[in-house]
């Protein structure tokens, strides 16, 4: 198979958010059959869908691989749970979350996986690190990543810039800084 380029989010609001995305970069780093491209810096934003739970910490890093899509998010689930996931509330707070943004072209409704990712046309703190890795980006259906950045402003959105995330793949320069708000 022809290697693809992914694109992961990766979130955490529990047990050290800053040491969890890093850890889950280095995961990431040794999947099978995959190889690491470049991490976005870090993000803090306002939890999402269910609030009264701690502030997360967001990134997204590009792989390439050959890993088919259903098998990708199959090692991302037993990343999570060997970081102590558990799912009870949706969209409840939890030390990793890894989804699947964007894999290659591809276009996929299935029952467990979804590709693009459902919601991240609506959020900032997928799309700005997007920005930072592929600011050209175009989502399978030609939708341009600047077009949903003009619909989705930084609110809330907040670059970490005290702790590096110290992974040899981290994006060293961006092309841009954002204006923030919190
Ligand atoms: P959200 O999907 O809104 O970010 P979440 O990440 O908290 O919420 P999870 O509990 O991590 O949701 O995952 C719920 C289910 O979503 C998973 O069991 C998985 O099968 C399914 N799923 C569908 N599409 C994707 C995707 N692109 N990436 C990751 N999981 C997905
Ligand atoms: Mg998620
Ligand atoms: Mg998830």
């Amino acid at each position: 198979m022809q290697a693809v380029t992914a694109y992961i989010g990766i979130g955490s609001n529990l047990a050290d958010p800053v040491a969890q995305v890093r850890q889950a970069a280095l995961a990431l780093e040794a999947l099978p059959q995959t190889r690491a491209i470049a991490c976005s810096p870090l993000y803090r934003s306002k939890p999402w869908g269910l609030p009264g739970q701690p502030d997360y910490i967001n990134a997204v890093a590009a792989l390439e691989t050959t890993l088919p899509a259903l098998e990708l998010l199959t090692q991302l689930q037993e990343i999570e749970t060997a970081r102590g996931r558990v799912r009870t509330v949706r969209w409840g707070p939890r030390p990793l979350d890894l989804d699947i943004l964007l894999y290659g072209g591809l276009q996929l409704g299935g029952p467990r996986l979804t590709i693009p990712h459902p919601r991240l046309r609506e959020r900032a703190f997928v799309l700005y690190p997007l920005r930072d890795l592929a600011p050209d980006l175009r989502l399978p259906d030609g939708t341009t990543l600047a077009e949903l950045l003009e619909q989705c402003p930084p609110w809330e959105l907040e670059r970490v810039e005290e702790s590096e995330l110290k992974v040899s793949w981290q994006v060293q320069e961006i092309p841009h800084n954002i204006g923030v708000s919190t």
